[in-house]
């Protein structure tokens, strides 16, 4: 591997590290490795030219990580660390948010809050604002606001040609386009303006479920998720933890099934809502009114680093006949399985102005798969395990879904996937540019020529590679 000059960032604020030790860089992904030859911890966004300018001085490739959630394995190449350029300023009058590359949603909540404003922040609060808009953003509010890339105003991005860009709807609208989706694509964003909402209160709870057949609750779910209005959110979460000595007591040998609901609607409406699941929940459940800064506490998310992997698809449909086969293989995994779904539509359906990269706009429901991997687990392995519970479900996915593709998954899930074929074609367009010696390495794969072929000529999945006897387990859960 060739030697980084240092000499060449010599102008750089922020720490520059040479083949940081392996632990050294581990964010909040434990299943993967982080052995750039080079990182460094911009200050700000002429840092990050400089960073850049570097790699395209020496043709080193360039990879990005903020709070590492969205993280995959990195061999080699220069990491733009965006952790120490957090700031947050909040304009009150025009609702909107700046928000530096390397700010967590719970810096931007609690901003906003003084304000009495909200972003379309995620399930948890420690993922980046900005890795998570890019990736399209996916909101408990989603469905009354839609996904939270078609709220941004406008950004900065150090493309990899060394360019810093201000990109907006009037100043560079092809990237304006790309970035609100696949912005991971594009460049390093050192910056991003985006819109708040003022939200008085959301009710939200998670409703335990007594009945342990999943195929059921999973039927019951679907038909009572597809006529809820717009201002009401539904995931159904479903765990499964395999009889082994690693586990703790509480968890092992034990399937959970819970629906979290939010609403921006009245109380009475929801109420009458969360009663009209009927008999498969526990008796009298009820939605909490709270202000948004505390949504993300109903879905207890992990809140330090643990090892995950994870494929997701989105669907037009879900039918719960077929899916119960897929949860067999689910429950008899030897690893501990989580299955989210989530209702999307709504105004997550509607594209913005000016339009943006997301794909399956008109999908209805997201099915995700989550593993927690052993140590000792092979991520192809896993990855085909999750692919054969996802294909015995039967559901045709109208495509995958960026922000939740975890690990080194790759093997099987595909980037690409998340794009529609004529959305590939105009990225490619678009990023051939700005990044003519294809340095950029997002995390979950280029979009390169190869690739976006074969998405408009292979199907939606590749054929299983082989399987792996799985190995033991640790725990996370997700949601
Ligand atoms: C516990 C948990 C809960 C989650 N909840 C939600 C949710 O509710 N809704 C949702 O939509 N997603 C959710 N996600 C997924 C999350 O949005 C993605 O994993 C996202 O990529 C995380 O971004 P990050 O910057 O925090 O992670 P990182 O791992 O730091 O970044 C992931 C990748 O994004 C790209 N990237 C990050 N920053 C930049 C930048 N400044 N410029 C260019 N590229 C960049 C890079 O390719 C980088 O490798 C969740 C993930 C976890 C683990």
């Amino acid at each position: 591997m060739r030697q980084p000059d240092l000499s060449l960032i010599r102008r750089f604020s922020g720490p520059i590290t040479a083949a940081p030790a392996d632990d050294a860089l581990q964010g909040m992904q434990t299943a993967v490795k982080i052995r750039p030859a080079l990182a460094v911890d911009p200050l700000d966004s002429y840092d990050v030219v400089r960073a850049v300018h570097h790699a395209a001085a020496q043709r080193t490739p360039v990879a990005v990580s903020s709070t590492g959630h969205g993280a995959t394995s990195l061999n080699g190449g220069l990491l733009i660390r965006t952790h120490r350029m957090s700031h947050v300023t909040v304009d009150p009058h025009t609702r909107t948010a700046d928000i530096g590359a390397g700010a967590t949603w719970g810096q931007v909540i609690e901003a906003a809050a003084q304000h009495g404003l909200a972003p379309l922040s995620g399930t948890a609060t420690t993922v980046g604002a900005v890795g998570y808009t890019l990736g399209g953003g996916i909101s408990p509010l989603s469905r009354a606001f839609g996904y939270a890339a078609d709220h941004v105003v406008d950004l900065d991005i150090v493309t990899p040609d060394g360019r810093l860009r201000y990109v907006s709807a009037d100043d560079d609208p092809d990237l304006f386009w790309a970035a609100r989706g696949a912005g991971a694509h594009l460049g390093v964003v050192t910056r991003m303006k985006c819109r708040l909402f003022h939200i008085d209160r959301v009710l939200a709870g998670a409703i335990s479920i007594t009945v342990n057949d999943w195929a059921a609750v999973t039927d019951r779910f679907v038909t009572w998720s597809a006529d809820l209005p717009e201002r009401t959110g539904a995931l159904l979460s479903l765990k499964s933890f395999p009889d082994l000595p690693n586990l703790p007591d509480a968890i092992r040998g034990k399937r959970t099934a819970t629906i979290y609901v939010t609403s921006i609607g009245a109380e009475s409406d929801a109420a009458d809502q969360v009663r009209a699941l009927g008999g498969i929940v526990r008796e009298s459940p009820r939605l909490t009114p709270m202000p948004p800064a505390d949504l993300a506490a109903v879905f207890n998310e992990p809140a330090g680093p643990h090892a995950f992997q994870g494929d997701a698809i989105a669907v037009s449909d879900v039918n719960a006949e077929p899916l119960a086969a897929g949860l067999g293989s689910l429950v008899n995994s030897a690893r501990p399985q989580f299955l989210f779904i989530h209702r999307l539509g709504g105004a997550m359906s509607r594209e913005p102005d000016q339009g943006t990269a997301i794909g399956n706009r008109a999908a209805e429901y997201l099915v995700r798969i989550v593993t927690s991997p052993a140590p000792t687990d092979d991520p192809t392995a896993v990855a085909i395990e999750q692919d054969d519970v996802l294909r015995s479900m039967s559901i045709e996915p109208t495509g995958r879904v960026p922000n939740f593709l975890f690990g080194d998954n790759l093997g099987v899930a595909r980037v690409t996937d998340c794009y529609t074929a004529e959305d590939l074609r105009r990225l490619g367009r678009i990023t051939a540019p700005v990044d003519p010696d294809s340095l950029l390495m997002p995390a979950r794969g280029r979009l390169d020529g190869a690739a976006t072929a074969a998405r408009t000529e292979d199907s939606q999945y590749r054929e299983p590679r082989g399987h792996q006897d799985p190995g033991t387990c640790e725990v996370n859960s997700h949601g």
